[in-house]
């Protein structure tokens, strides 16, 4: 069994930078993130131990400081915290920042704010609380429901997949084929090359591993965009979830790892996977 790694997977510097910045705010005073910092039970687990509250109900909040995670808040959100005494500590991620800024700039030149993403997510509800009217689409379908508009900016949550937001804004293009289109592509780098990393092992493997938390958005993305070309994908949380079963002496198995995934867990995975290639490979 051979075992082939993405190019590009795992933690990205949005979230590792966030959760220093928690540890090290964390070990100074009493502190609350403001929801889940990662979408990874392991991260989450390990914050917990540490002293670190969790919360996404705001009126529950029992500490000063108060923290925003990488997935950024809207303006409405962040007074509201000020207003309420909380000093709050912001570890949005610079490429949330840009999607934020993108949005705003469109907004104020005239054009009706389109974000591309998941309705609910945090990201996509700091992106657009803060405009009266902000549409918000995943597929043609929802594109079929909106109303027309002169102008539309378009930006993305930063963890789509590339291709599907290029498809989306042409779809909107064609549906609405008098308006005008300006679309600022905010999917982030660290997303685009783990999407294309994904592209390239599903073409070589006959099977695929995915690690990260069945909450995180950026984790089931991979698996779709995997199963796309290799059916057989899993999405496992750690080593633990990897059934023997699974697996044939001949397969090449395919590991990668969401942006919310610790480098110590895709290396336990990765070892775990070994012993599994090493058993099945012993005579009997
Ligand atoms: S996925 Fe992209 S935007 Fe989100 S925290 Fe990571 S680098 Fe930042």
């Amino acid at each position: 069994m051979k075992i082939i790694r993405a190019a590009a997977l795992g933690m990205c510097f949005g979230v590792r930078d966030a959760l220093a910045l928690a540890r090290a705010e964390g070990s100074n005073r009493p502190l609350t993130i403001l929801g889940q910092l990662a979408h990874n039970p392991a991260i989450l687990a390990d914050l917990e131990r540490s002293g670190i509250q969790m919360e996404s109900d705001l009126a529950r909040v029992q500490t000063t400081a108060v923290m925003i995670t990488a997935h950024g808040a809207s303006n409405r959100r962040i007074t509201q915290l000020r207003q309420l005494g909380h000093h709050v500590i912001e570890a949005t991620c610079p490429l949330v920042h840009v999607a934020h800024r993108a949005l705003a700039l469109l907004a104020e030149a005239g054009h009706h704010p389109l974000v591309i993403g998941q309705r609910g997510h945090v990201e996509v509800i700091g992106l657009t609380e803060d405009y009266s009217q902000c549409d918000i689409i995943l597929s043609e379908s929802d594109i079929d429901q909106l109303s027309p508009r002169p102008s539309w900016g378009v930006v993305a949550q930063t963890t789509q997949p590339a291709r599907r937001v290029r498809a989306l804004v042409q779809y909107l293009q064609q549906r609405f084929p008098s308006a005008s289109i300006h679309f600022r592509d905010t999917v982030c780098q660290p997303t685009k090359l783990r999407q294309e990393a994904a592209d390239s092992l599903a073409s070589q493997c006959s099977i695929v591993i995915v690690v990260g938390g069945r909450q995180s958005n950026n984790t089931r993305e991979l698996a779709e965009t995997i199963r796309k070309s290799c059916p057989k994908v899993y999405q496992i949380e750690g080593p633990d979830q990897l059934l023997e079963h699974w697996f044939s002496p001949l397969d090449t198995v395919g590991l990668t790892a969401g942006t919310s995934t610790p480098d110590e867990l895709v290396l336990a995975v990765e070892g775990r996977l070994t012993v599994i290639g090493n058993r099945l490979l012993a005579p009997a």
